[in-house]
């Protein structure tokens, strides 16, 4: 019997790369192998020379056409086999295989909002609805727009096999969040990635748009991040380590924010439980530091911390890749590891 694969890439759109997808028809049980797209139509190849290859690094159960059709998340590689300037995996895969003993784990709160049309899901079509407070982890038709979506996208998630944690409404009206993790760096990536291919699949049978934007909704409405949770093996077993991460990062924030995702200036302004973009903070329980300590965590004295500060629409593997170079190698020059 023949089955669909779904191919999925991340391509070279600038500021922000956007996914891509196409079906190829393989044999039952046939491993998916290697293949081609046209990159001078997604920004990564002139026409000159546009071939670009597909590698497979990740494939899982495709919840959508269900049966034993599967998804097939690959990274891009130039055609001497290389990585593709775009493939921001292949970079992680290395510093992560430096660290692998320092056994990182991530958590990423991926925010979205739904539109339909022009309009965040829930806003009138003109003015603005009830200002924020009881739409977060709200309940009832006044206050939540677009669940029979979110249910169908985390079911999906879950039929897919990846690691997903939770959902919950979030602060505006149309915005909400799912959790992936905790899960070693590059399993977050292809989760993550994999995830947002799904939620916007899912969202065509709704006549739904998911975006990622940072800043959905000009005024006093709060923007979408992606808060990652990330802990070391001795961030889980002490609270030395815990604080040296914190320190780690402060020095290297600049770093850090320029790759945290497009336009992350107009989101980190200092209102709306954000730092502003340009000044490191981290504190116990505080939502309008840079990293906070889960007050859990303090008592504990073990466990993990959470960078506030990525973007809705940043790319996960970059993300990952900077915290696990500052963190891991901080704690290893510290002997704390
Ligand atoms: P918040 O209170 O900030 O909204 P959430 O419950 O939405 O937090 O998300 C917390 C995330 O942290 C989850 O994805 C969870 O899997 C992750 N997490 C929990 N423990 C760890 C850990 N030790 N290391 C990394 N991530 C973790
Ligand atoms: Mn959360
Ligand atoms: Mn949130
Ligand atoms: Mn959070």
């Amino acid at each position: 019997m023949a089955i669909k694969a779904e191919y999925i890439w991340i391509d070279g759109t600038e500021p922000t790369p956007k996914l891509r997808s196409k079906t190829k028809i393989l044999q039952n049980g046939q491993e998916p192998p290697i293949w081609g797209f046209d990159g001078s139509s997604t920004n990564q190849a002139p026409g000159s020379a546009s071939d670009c290859v597909l590698n497979p690094v990740f494939t899982c159960p495709d919840p959508i056409r269900k049966g034993d059709n599967i998804l097939v998340l690959s990274e891009v590689l130039l055609t001497d086999m290389s990585p593709h300037p775009t493939n921001t995996r292949a970079p992680l895969a290395e510093v992560d295989a430096k660290y692998a003993d320092q056994e990182m784990w991530f958590g990423i709160e991926q925010e979205y909002t739904l539109f339909q049309g022009s309009r965040p899901l829930g806003f009138p079509d003109n003015g603005y609805p009830a200002p924020q407070g009881p739409y977060y982890c709200g309940v009832g038709a006044d206050e939540i727009y677009g669940r029979p979506m979110v249910e169908a996208h985390m079911s999906a998630c879950l039929e897919a096999g990846l690691s997903l944690s939770g959902i919950n409404a979030e602060v505006m009206p149309g915005q909400w969040e799912f959790q992936i993790g905790p899960a070693s760096p590059l399993e977050v990536g292809d989760h993550l990635w994999l995830a947002r291919w799904l939620l916007y699949r899912v969202g065509e049978d709704f006549g739904i748009n998911a975006t990622l934007d940072p800043k959905p909704a000009k005024g006093d409405w709060n923007g979408a991040g992606a808060h990652t949770n990330l802990s070391t093996k001795a961030m889980r077993e002490g609270y030395d380590p815990i604080i040296a991460a914190c320190e780690a990062l402060a020095e290297k924030a600049p770093e850090h924010v320029k790759v945290y995702g497009y336009g992350i200036e107009g989101r980190l302004t200092g209102l709306h439980e954000t730092a502003p973009w340009n000044e490191f903070s981290y504190g116990v329980s505080n939502r309008g530091a840079s990293v906070r300590i889960p007050w859990q965590v303090e008592v504990d004295k073990k466990g993990y911390i959470e960078d506030r500060r990525p973007n809705a629409n940043c790319d996960p593997y970059q993300v990952a890749k900077v915290i696990v170079s500052t963190v891991c190698s901080a704690l290893e020059s510290k002997g704390m590891v």
